[in-house]
């Protein structure tokens, strides 16, 4: 069984720049050209092997001015969990008075990565 070659195309999203790049996968070689930097290579390795996303959403907050509290994960998730913690956050309902930073869920499906708060919130009467 020969192993199977791939051609792919994608833009590098880890800086403004946004190099176009070109992904040679041949089973465990890979060549990506169109990088400018060598992150462009490891962008596009991560994202063939085990896409990622940061994650930003809001959670229900109870006695704030807002009923809302945006929060966003500590590191980027991977794509396949991104749903599903979505799902769990909309179950979500956390009391002011609230902290930037505040961890809002821990260690999401063991990944090692939080949920926490984007912003302060007081708390109001
Ligand atoms: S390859 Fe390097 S320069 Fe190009 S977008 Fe990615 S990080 Fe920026």
């Amino acid at each position: 069984m020969g192993s199977e070659r791939m051609l792919k195309e994608m833009i590098c999203i880890t800086c403004p720049i946004g190099c176009h790049l070109t992904i040679r996968q041949d089973g465990d070689d890979i060549e990506v050209t169109g990088n400018t930097c060598p992150r462009g290579k490891q962008y596009a390795i991560a994202e063939l092997t085990n896409p990622t996303r940061m994650l930003t959403t809001t959670v229900v907050i109870k006695n704030a001015l807002y009923h809302q509290l945006p929060v966003i994960s500590s590191a980027p998730i991977p794509l396949d969990k991104i749903e599903e913690t979505m799902k769990l956050l909309k179950e979500v309902a956390v009391t002011a008075p609230i902290y930037e930073k505040d961890i809002i869920m821990k260690d999401i499906f063991g990944l090692g990565i939080d949920i926490i708060a984007s912003r302060s919130m007081k708390k109001v009467d």
